[in-house]
């Protein structure tokens, strides 16, 4: 039988999309390429990060971001509209 976490539901609160407040959210992943010249490697290797997107308008809030990589995305966003 699993363990539930002890904890009630009335002591949770709901996370909302920053841009569209929907709150529901999809798992999508986020891909850093490391250059092999820092890692040693023989290649570039690439690192899979999750995170959540928004299910209605694909909005990632900061929160779901790795904090090093919040300002990176925002560059992300502002080139692609
Ligand atoms: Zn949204």
């Amino acid at each position: 039988m699993q363990q539930q976490m002890n904890l009630r539901l009335e002591d949770t609160t709901p996370i909302e999309c920053d841009k569209c407040k929907g709150q529901l959210f999809k798992e999508v992943t986020l891909i850093r390429k490391a250059s092999r010249f820092v890692t040693n490697m023989p290649q570039d290797s690439m690192v899979p990060i999750p995170v959540f997107a928004c299910h209605k308008c694909n909005h990632v809030n900061d929160e779901f971001l790795p904090p090093m990589l919040r300002s990176d995305y925002v560059e992300i966003v502002e080139e692609t509209k």
